[in-house]
């Protein structure tokens, strides 16, 4: 079954944008790629293989404002997560990201622009069967008063996410997400990062958000949402958070079969999360989703017939 391959884009497709944290214009292409590839990043202004990183955990070099992975010779590309959770909720799982610079385009701050790319690209189903993991025991990474997990689920990846700001523009939210493409595109897709203005300047002092500005963020000051078009979800900032996690979470490399929640947490608790998921074997199986989801069926059938058959005898 097509739901249970591979896939990839149909066509290789660019876009250009600036850099959040850099403010520079870059170019990046998306190319289709083998099965098996999983999704790599390529720095083209870098020559040969040193300017290849696999969008995996063991990549990731920085987590304080944005998902950066990096490789043994130093090469980095930042703020990949908008764009990874384009990918993971389109249910992409080899394409190769050709991009000139050292963080990928932030377009309008959401994951919208990278869903439309993929769209207008085409998905492309591979012969070749798809993996999942599939989480077999709780997980849970805490730090002060954020927290995130990982629990066993029957079928797909379903999310919980909340959120608690001092400031009254945004104070508690929360959502729940149960991944597919329709849901993650209809309800998070256009949520967009967001910052304080009392943080700007200190970021900008560090390097860090030149290219923000309102076309590509939310911006809050005290009570105030600066954006004159104001939000585009009454819990923006919560949808926002939860794509983050959507494209964290895929840095696992594989689909997964979980239950996942995020409690204030940020890309540093995702990325542990991770982490301490892998550190022990026991806590997770890869599995064919093909053979996983069959097996799902025939138990539900004979459940079925059981439940019958009491109805029947009653
Ligand atoms: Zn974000």
């Amino acid at each position: 079954m097509e739901k249970y391959q591979q896939k990839t884009i149909k066509h290789e497709i660019s876009c250009v944008g600036i850099g959040l944290h850099t403010g520079n214009k870059i170019s990046m292409t998306l190319k289709p790629a083998e099965p098996n590839t999983g999704i790599v990043f390529h720095r083209t202004d870098i020559a040969g293989q040193n300017a290849y990183i696999p969008a995996h955990h063991d990549y990731v070099v920085d987590t304080r404002m944005c998902t950066c992975i990096g490789n043994k010779n130093g090469v980095k590309i930042a703020t990949i997560e908008h764009l990874m959770a384009a990918i993971h909720a389109m249910g992409i799982n080899n394409l190769l990201i050709d991009i000139n610079g050292p963080e990928t385009p932030v377009m309008d701050g959401s994951s919208a622009p990278f869903v439309f790319l993929l769209e207008c690209a085409g998905i492309k189903i591979q012969n070749a069967p798809l993996k999942a993991i599939r989480i077999l025991k709780p997980v849970t990474v805490k730090d002060g008063d954020k927290e995130v997990s990982l629990r066993p689920a029957r079928k797909g990846l379903k999310m919980n996410f909340s959120i608690d700001f001092p400031t009254p523009v945004i104070g508690h939210q929360e959502a729940k997400l149960d991944l597919t493409s329709a849901n993650f595109k209809n309800m998070f897709s256009r949520a967009r990062t967001f910052g304080f203005l009392q943080d700007i300047e200190m970021l900008r002092s560090i390097g860090l958000a030149r290219g923000g500005s309102l076309d590509n963020a939310i911006l809050v000051n005290d009570n105030v949402i600066m954006n004159k078009d104001g939000l585009r979800y009454s819990n923006e900032f919560v949808r926002h958070k939860m794509l983050d996690a959507v494209g964290d979470l895929f840095m696992s490399g594989y689909p997964l079969i979980a239950e996942f929640t995020g409690k204030r947490s940020g890309h540093t608790d995702t990325n542990a999360l991770l982490t301490a998921l892998f550190s022990d074997q026991s806590n997770y199986e890869i599995v064919d989703q093909a053979t996983y989801y069959a097996s799902l069926d025939e138990e539900e059938a004979m459940q079925e017939d059981e439940d019958l058959k009491q109805l029947v005898c009653a």
